[in-house]
């Protein structure tokens, strides 16, 4: 008899459902076969054909295409899930992978979530329960209350006078770049407040907003945790991300450039810390902005991030394999001390969509030619007569590069950037090709706001 879901607690799971598409789906399910597992793909309508689905042990259409009826549809998930036996469920990153109820859910169902618990998805969701959990445990956090802002007007003009302006007003539960608005000085604060809470109610459901310093040229640099169930947990190193358009991460790097290791350890360890003192489990991003020297923690990612590969090649440690393995109830295979990085790494995110507007951009795939050779990775899902559908993100491809310094490693990117070619759809990779070739971006010289100015000024030239 297959053995039931019910009995399938952590550790005795042997097929897991990969609730995602495109290139993490591929992904996860290779690193599900090369540990033995069974995998389950599911498919919206839109992605009948997806490649991944002829290699799962099982494939299973689940709604129409678009997600909120399909990738986003947690009944329909859980029901393919018991059809095709599986113990586990691998949730990806965006869509459902960090929603605390899907979490619960899955393990009501008695499935393993492969994933942190309902509660540390909720309290790190929350920005303001993260911002207190980041403080008890020691992990520097940007000026302001750890409180959510008043109603009163003269206190929250006290409140913006003490941290010192400019401020941001952030949501609460905020995501994905939306909900916050910098205010430059105090006689735009209450306007700014107004039409910020407003939004918050909209996009989030809760109007609770809270206020921080903004800071003004900082990078975007994030630290890989993974921890077990036995109280274990290391950090594999730090990435910079700061090459974002829209708050869009689009180069990614490990580890991040210039930065002295006695600045980043504490700044590791706490981290470390703060996932024992939360019981986190799985694999965990914490995002922080540095400036002038100093780490301000922002958020914590409380699932696999799409820049994952890159701390991968440094590390040396599968992150995927090892998140699964953690969730199976196996202790970390490795200890602090044996985490050495080395060499350099980067990211470039191939996106379908034209170079010079980044709108999306649709339709078949009709030539592909991949890059390869040493220290070059590609993750994808697509091929040669692939459809990129209009209904999910324009992400088609990751190109990774790994080499032993910086230098050589931009050297390496560039020409893997000059053998991709991807015909019949429009992407990125022109404009990838000219931001290799920047100046400041080859000596690390960026801040978050970077590239949003250097393409202001390529469009002015
Ligand atoms: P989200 O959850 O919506 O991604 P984050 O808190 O991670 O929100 O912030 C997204 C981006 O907004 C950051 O990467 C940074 O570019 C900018 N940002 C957020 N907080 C600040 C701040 N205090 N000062 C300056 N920029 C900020």
């Amino acid at each position: 008899m297959p053995e039931r879901p019910e009995q399938s607690a952590a550790g005795r799971f042997d097929t897991v459902l990969i609730a995602n598409r495109g290139e993490i789906a591929a992904r996860i399910q290779r690193a599900c076969r090369e540990l033995g597992l069974k995998t389950v793909a599911i498919c919206s309508e839109a992605d009948r054909h997806a490649p991944y689905g002829k290699t799962a042990d099982s494939f299973l259409c689940i709604g129409p295409s678009t997600a909120a009826k399909s990738y986003l549809n947690q009944d329909a998930i859980l029901l393919a899930a018991r059809l095709a036996g599986a113990g586990a469920v691998h949730p990806g990153y965006g869509f459902l992978s960090e929603n605390a109820a899907f979490s619960d859910a899955v393990e009501k169902a008695g499935l393993t979530f492969i994933g942190p618990t309902a509660s540390s998805i909720a309290t790190m969701g929350d920005k303001i329960s993260a911002k207190r959990a980041m403080i008890a445990a020691g992990v520097p956090c940007v000026p302001g209350p750890d409180t959510a802002l008043p109603d009163d007007p003269a206190t929250i003009e006290h409140i913006a006078l003490e941290i010192g302006y400019p401020v941001i007003i952030k949501a609460t539960g905020g995501g994905g770049g939306r909900g916050m608005r910098v205010v430059p000085k105090a006689d735009v604060l209450h306007e700014a407040i107004a039409l910020t809470r407003e939004e918050a109610r909209k996009a989030f459901g809760s109007p609770s907003l809270y206020m921080e310093k903004f800071l003004q040229h900082p990078r975007h640099i994030e630290i890989q945790v993974i921890c077990d169930d036995h109280g274990n947990a290391v950090w594999l190193g730090h990435r910079d991300c700061s090459m974002q358009r829209r708050h869009q991460k689009v180069v990614e790097e490990a580890p991040a450039p210039g930065i002295a290791p006695d600045i980043i350890q504490p700044v590791g360890l706490a981290c470390v810390q703060a996932c024992l003192q939360i019981g986190y489990r799985g694999v965990g991003t914490f995002e922080f902005l540095y400036e002038d020297g100093a780490f301000y923690f922002i958020e914590m990612n409380t699932r696999l991030q799409v820049e994952h590969p890159v701390t991968e090649l440094t590390s040396g440690v599968d992150i995927v394999q090892a998140q699964i393995r953690a969730a199976q109830g196996h202790g970390l295979e490795l200890n602090q001390g044996d985490v050495t990085c080395e060499g350099h790494s980067f990211e470039c995110r191939i996106n379908a969509e034209d170079p010079e507007t980044f709108l999306p951009s649709a339709g078949v795939v009709t030539h592909l030619a991949l890059p390869a050779g040493p220290g070059i990775r590609v993750d994808t899902h697509i091929h040669a007569g692939y459809k990129v559908s209009p209904y999910y993100d324009s992400l088609i491809a990751k190109l990774i590069v790994h080499a032993p310094t910086r230098a050589e490693a931009m050297t390496r990117m560039r020409e893997a950037l000059a053998d991709t070619e991807v015909e019949g759809i429009s992407t990125n990779i022109p404009f990838l090709r000219a931001l290799f070739e920047d100046d400041a971006f080859s000596r690390g010289e960026t801040d978050i706001h970077y590239l949003e100015q250097w393409l202001k000024l390529r469009r002015a030239a």
